[in-house]
C-alpha cells in the first residue's frame, strides 16, 4: 500500500500554527489591554475636562447669585432693571450665554442679543426649582452640540425674574478630547503594529532555526549521520541543536563500534571454528592415537574459548539490559586470587613467562560474589600474560590497609599506547588487533568491581607494561 504522508507540508503546517498562534495570543492581549488604556484615557479625559468645565459655570452662578441677594436686601434699586443689566453688560459671553428666565419659565433675556422666542429645552431650571441651594445642572445635547447649563434661582418674589441660567457650549472641550483620543488611538495604533514587528521576528527566530533540526532530525532517522547542525546561539535553540549534533555524534559512534564488534566478534569466531572444523575433518577421515590426542586437545581448547566468548558477550548484554546479577556473600577476596593464579600457573611456564605472587599472611573478607570477582582477576592475569612475550613477567601483588584491599598485577609486556588508555575499559574497544579478544573483558571486570563499591585502574607505557590495580573495600568498614 502507498505511503500518503506528506511530511513537507506537515512541517509547514506546523510552522505556519506556531506563528499563528504565537501572533494571534499575543496581538489580541496586546489589542485587549490597548483598547481597556483608550477607553480609560477618554473616560478620565472627558471627566476632567467636563469636570473644570462644570466647575468654572457653578462658580460664575454662584458668584451671581451673592450679587443677585446683596441687590435684593438694597432697597434703593429696582431689582428687575438691575437684573436686566447683568444680562445685557455680562462680560463673559465669548465663553458662555447668559439668560434670564421669567416668572412663567420661559426664557426673556439674553446676552447673546438673539431672539429668545424660541422653545428651550432645560432640565437644569427644573432641577434647580427643586434643589434646596436653587441650582440645576445640565450636561448633555441640546441642538447638534454637547452643551453645559447652570441655573439658578432668583429668590426675589417682588422680581419679574425667577432664575438666571448659564449655558456654554462643550463643542472646544469636545474637540480637544477627540485631539486627545485621535494621538492615543494612532499611539495604540503603533504599538500593535511595533508588537507585530518583534511577534514576526521572534517568531522567525525561533520556527526558521526548528524547521532546520527538524530536517536534520529526518535526515538522521533515514540514517545520514553526516549532518551537523550550526549552534548560532547558547539560548534553547542552541542547546537543542548542540544536544541533537551530540546525539548524532553519539549514534555515529555506536555505529561504528557496533560494526567494528561485528567485524571484530565475526573474526574471533571464525579462528576457532576453522581449527575445530580443521581438525573435525582430519578425524573424520582417520586417525592414529596421537593424532586423536591432539586434535582433541586443538578441539576442546578452541570450543572453551568460544564458550568463554559467549559468556563474556552475555554478561556484556546483561549489563546493558539492567540484568547483570551478582550473590554477594562474605568471601575471602585473597583465595579467589590465588584460584585465578593457579589456573595459569601452568600456561605462564608454558609461555616462559615469570608469574610471580608473594602469597600474603593475611585474609581480606569482602562482601562480593566470589564467581564474578574470580572473573575479574582471570581476566586481568589473562591478559596479563596474553600481551606479555615470553621471557616477561607478571607480578601479582596484594596489600591491605584499614578500609581496603589493592590488588595489582604488572606485567612488561606491549604496554598501552597513552591515546588509547582512556578507552581500554570502554565496550568492545581493541589496543591491541594483534591478539585474540572481543574487546569486553575490562568493560566487564570494570561493571564487576564498581558494583562492588571499588575501583579499576590501568596504568600503562607503551612497549614496558601494564599496571591493572583494583582496590576493593574490605567488610565491616
Ligand atoms: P580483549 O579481549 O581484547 O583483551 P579487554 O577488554 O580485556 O579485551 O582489553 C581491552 C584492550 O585493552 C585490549 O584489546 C588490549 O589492547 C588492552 N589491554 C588490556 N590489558 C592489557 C595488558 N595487560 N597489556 C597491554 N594491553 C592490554
Amino acid at each position: 500500500m502507498e505511503n500518503d504522508i506528506k511530511p513537507l507540508k506537515h512541517r509547514g503546517l506546523g510552522r505556519r500554527s506556531i506563528s499563528v498562534r504565537w501572533m494571534v495570543n499575543t496581538l489580541s492581549v496586546a489589542a485587549v489591554l490597548l483598547i481597556i488604556a483608550n477607553i480609560c484615557v477618554y473616560y478620565f479625559t472627558k471627566r476632567y475636562y467636563y469636570g473644570s468645565a462644570e466647575s468654572y459655570v457653578v462658580s460664575e452662578a454662584y458668584a451671581s447669585q451673592t450679587i443677585l441677594s446683596r441687590l435684593y436686601e438694597d432697597l434703593s434699586v429696582n431689582f428687575s432693571s438691575e437684573v436686566r443689566n447683568i444680562v445685557e453688560s455680562f462680560d463673559k459671553k465669548e465663553q458662555m450665554e447668559l439668560m434670564s428666565i421669567n416668572k412663567d419659565g420661559e426664557v426673556a433675556l439674553s446676552s447673546s442679543g438673539f431672539s429668545t422666542d424660541r422653545e428651550y429645552f432645560m432640565p437644569d431650571y427644573e432641577r434647580a426649582l427643586q434643589d434646596e441651594n436653587g441650582l440645576g445642572v445640565y450636561l448633555g445635547r441640546d441642538g447638534g452640540d454637547n452643551i453645559l447649563a447652570v441655573t439658578t434661582i432668583i429668590e426675589n418674589s417682588g422680581s419679574n425674574y425667577s432664575a438666571l441660567r448659564f449655558v456654554t457650549s462643550l463643542k472646544m472641550i469636545d474637540n480637544q478630547i477627540s485631539g486627545i483620543m485621535f494621538t492615543t488611538l494612532l499611539l495604540s495604533a503603533f504599538i500593535l503594529l511595533i508588537v507585530a514587528l518583534v511577534g514576526v521576528y521572534f517568531v522567525k527566530s525561533i520556527c526558521v532555526p526548528l524547521a532546520k533540526i527538524g530536517g536534520t532530525a529526518k535526515k538522521l532517522a533515514k540514517g545520514d549521520f553526516s549532518e551537523r547542525i550550526a549552534v548560532t546561539s547558547s539560548d534553547e535553540i542552541g542547546q537543542l541543536s548542540k544536544a541533537l549534533n551530540e546525539m548524532a555524534d553519539e549514534i555515529k559512534n555506536s555505529e561504528q563500534i557496533k560494526n567494528d564488534f561485528i567485524s571484530s566478534v565475526s573474526h574471533e569466531l571464525r579462528t576457532p571454528l576453522t581449527a575445530i572444523k580443521g581438525w573435525s575433518e582430519t578425524l573424520e577421515g582417520g586417525y592414529d592415537p596421537e593424532t586423536f590426542r591432539k586434535g582433541m586437545k586443538v578441539i576442546t581448547g578452541e570450543t572453551k574459548r568460544l564458550e568463554q566468548m559467549v559468556e563474556d558477550l552475555l554478561d556484556f548484554s546483561r549489563i546493558q539490559s539492567g540484568h547483570f546479577s551478582m550473590q554477594f556473600t562474605t568471601i575471602d577476596v585473597i583465595a579467589e586470587l590465588e584460584d585465578a593464579l593457579l589456573i595459569y600457573n601452568d600456561k605462564a611456564k608454558k609461555e616462559n613467562i615469570l608469574l610471580s605472587y608473594n602469597e600474603p599472611e593475611f585474609m581480606c573478607a569482602v562482601e562480593g560474589d566470589k564467581n564474578r570477582l574470580r572473573q575479574v582477576f582471570i581476566n586481568i592475569i589473562d591478559n596479563a600474560l596474553k600481551y606479555t612475550e615470553p621471557g616477561g613477567s607478571v607480578e601479582v601483588v596484594a596489600e591491605k590497609s584499614d578500609s581496603a584491599v589493592t590488588i595489582s598485577v604488572s606485567d612488561t609486556g606491549a604496554g598501552i599506547a597513552p591515546e588509547d588508555l582512556p578507552k581500554v575499559k570502554q565496550k568492545f574497544f581493541k589496543a591491541n588487533k594483534t591478539k585474540h579478544g572481543s574487546g569486553i573483558g575490562l568493560a566487564v571486570a570494570d561493571e564487576i568491581i564498581t558494583l562492588h563499591g571499588g575501583t579499576l585502574d590501568i596504568q600503562s607505557e607503551l612497549g614496558k607494561g601494564t599496571t591493572v590495580t583494583i582496590i576493593l573495600p574490605l567488610k565491616n568498614n
